[in-house]
């Protein structure tokens, strides 16, 4: 079963470690040393993207915000 979330990403306060990206790479990508979260909609910097994942996603999902080092990533039922 598929849930709906909501992901938010504050990229003004990312390090662009690739945790989430290494974790969680359907979401997160690293290129070039800059992380983003895929398809994502941003204002000032913060970036959202609105999906449905299956349990498995959602556990990698919550992997990466919890691996986050400066913990920006957040979750949330929508
Ligand atoms: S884990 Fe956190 S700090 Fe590291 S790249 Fe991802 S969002 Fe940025």
């Amino acid at each position: 079963m598929k849930e709906k979330i909501k992901i938010t990403y504050d990229r003004n306060k990312c390090t662009n470690c690739g945790n989430c990206a290494a974790i969680c790479p359907v979401f997160f990508e690293s290129k070039d040393n800059q992380t983003s979260l895929k398809n994502s909609q941003e204002v000032d910097g913060k970036h959202w993207l609105e999906a449905e994942v299956n349990d498995e996603e959602l556990a990698l999902l919550k992997q990466a915000a919890k691996f986050c080092p400066v913990r920006i990533i957040n979750i949330e039922k929508n």
